[in-house]
């Protein structure tokens, strides 16, 4: 497959058309050759101001459509999403520069497969019964679109986050703006543009590209925006949480990650080394589940340790384009810089760089994959989010102090417990605080269930049904079921001597 994207694109989807936006040029880079892939004009905060009015006349007309008719649209964008599957995928390599085989296996079907969970969520809104709990009235409730959903994205996997933001707010009723990154948006254009195919009414799916400090700053205070979702980094989330407080707005936040990934003496040695080499390379590391803090038992410690250096030694660097390999670059030069000038400081700070710790000698931003060994529980390596092929290691004592040093961390958003023990996996699952909790397992997640984290990873749910609450209003609708004017209950307020 040639992923080569070298078109100009309208930078902007506002209305159900694309639009050329007044900002300026920006050019998006291929980041395995440093080569542009397409160019596109950035939105401007005038931009934002139509996109909101867009979406907000939209919103009537959309958040009353049957839940049969929503379906039905989002049935056929999940169908017309997996017709263009070749060009998406495409587009996310060569934004991105992610393997065409993860891009092909993982991030594409992986978001068709949302959509069309999304399509089918749409028919299943539920609430309480209605019922009468006062003996006096009727009860019931209503599950309302919460209005103008504005949604920012990060360019890690930006069709799926696009995907997980913009495909519940539609199930439940809401219209959208979405801001994807500035260096990806291609394939939340084009997700736009499919969406306007499968029939979604103009202005219910708005997209506006640009920077972070003028089109989303203008979006996440944006005065007539009713909820703000953000996925990205920890900083940024509170800066965003801090512009829609400004208005009182909910606010959605799935921020940083820096998962530990505890293997117990009882493990399967083997199977933690694999799940250990993957779960840390996915995407580059770019991940924000991505195994980061490898705890070992005392015991398995060397072996651990020789292993995943062994694997991740065989691991094929290279372009990304080629089937044949196994990670990509990083996004880009500057992203590489900030990756490999933390790993150089780990050896002042108690690290030994088992293997990697270097740039191959060719175009792009690629980084050897890297194994620090011995870390030291206040390092840098160990304490913040890297965003690389990076795994770190350190040792535990006994199961308290593993799970005392998976809990070592600000973030909470995915974590995993390697054991052949029942009740030691019980523990694990109960005691480590994440929103997940793999056991023999780390990276794999599914339309059904949820993600979403604590702490600095942030708060509320992308995928499955619990997502919808996100952005869904319930109001309960009480009606007197009695008739009588003179309503037992108001003898507590006054009475008619
Ligand atoms: P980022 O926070 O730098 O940017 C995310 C988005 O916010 C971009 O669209 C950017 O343009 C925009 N932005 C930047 N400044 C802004 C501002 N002041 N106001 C409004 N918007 C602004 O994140 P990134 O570097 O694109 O992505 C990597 C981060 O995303 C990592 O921290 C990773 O852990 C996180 N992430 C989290 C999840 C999750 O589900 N928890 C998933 C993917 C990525």
């Amino acid at each position: 497959m040639t992923a080569t994207v070298s078109t100009s694109v309208a930078g902007s989807w506002i209305d159900g058309a694309p639009v050329v936006t007044g900002g300026g040029l920006y050019q998006v880079i291929n980041p395995a050759t440093g080569q542009p892939a397409a160019d596109y004009a950035m939105a401007t905060p005038a931009d934002v101001d139509l996109a909101v009015a867009s979406a907000r006349a939209a919103l009537p007309g959309w958040a009353t459509a049957t839940p049969a008719d929503r379906s039905a649209v989002l049935a056929k964008l999940a169908a017309l999403a997996g017709e263009h599957a070749d060009d998406l995928v495409a587009e996310e390599v060569s934004q991105t520069g992610k393997p065409v085989r993860l891009a092909t296996e993982f991030d594409v079907p992986g978001s068709v497969d949302n959509i069309d969970f999304f399509a089918g969520a749409a028919r299943h809104l539920e609430g309480k019964a209605t019922a009468e709990y006062s003996g006096d009235h009727t009860s019931s409730i209503r599950r309302e679109a919460i209005g103008v959903v504005g949604t920012i994205t990060p360019w890690n996997y930006p069709l799926q986050m696009a995907v997980w933001k913009v495909l519940p707010a539609l199930a439940a009723g809401c219209t959208v703006v979405i801001k994807p990154c500035e260096l990806t948006p291609l394939t939340t254009l084009t997700l736009a543009r499919l969406a306007s195919e499968a029939g979604l009414p103009g202005g219910v799916f708005n997209v506006v590209t640009g920077a972070g400090s003028d089109v989303g700053t203008a979006l996440a205070g944006h005065p007539d925006v009713d909820l703000v979702t953000f996925t990205g980094s920890t900083a940024v989330g509170r800066k965003v949480m801090a512009a829609a407080a400004v208005h009182g707005h909910r606010v959605q936040l799935e921020l940083g990650g820096k998962a530990p990934f505890v293997v117990f003496d009882d493990a399967d040695l083997d199977a933690a080394i694999q799940g250990a080499v993957a779960g840390a390379l996915i995407n580059t590391g770019q991940d924000c589940t991505a195994a980061t803090r490898a705890i070992v038992a005392r015991e398995l410690y060397d072996d651990f340790v020789a292993g995943v250096g062994e694997v991740m030694g065989k691991v094929v660097v290279g372009d990304p384009h080629d089937a044949d390999t196994d990670l990509g670059p990083l996004i880009s030069m500057a992203h590489r810089e900030k990756v490999a000038a933390m790993v150089a400081r780990a050896p002042g700070q108690g690290g030994r760089i088992v293997t990697g710790g270097s740039a191959p000698d060719r175009p792009g931003s690629f980084y050897r994959p890297t194994l620090i060994a011995d870390v030291d529980e206040r390092s840098e390596v160990y304490r913040d989010e890297i965003f690389g092929p990076v795994l770190t290691v350190r040792s535990f004592t006994d199961d308290d102090d593993a799970l005392r040093q998976a809990n070592d961390t600000e973030y909470g958003l995915a974590a995993s417990a390697w054991t052949r023990d029942v009740y030691r996996a019980q523990r694990a699952s109960r005691e480590i605080k994440a929103g997940c909790v793999w056991i023999n397992d780390h990276i794999p997640i599914i339309s059904e269930m949820p993600h979403g984290g604590l702490g600095a990873s942030g708060f509320g749910k992308d995928m499955s049904d619990y997502s919808l609450e996100e952005y869904l209003t319930i109001k309960h609708v009480m009606s007197d079921i009695t008739g009588v004017a003179d309503k037992g209950w108001h003898r507590t307020i006054f009475t008619k001597r």
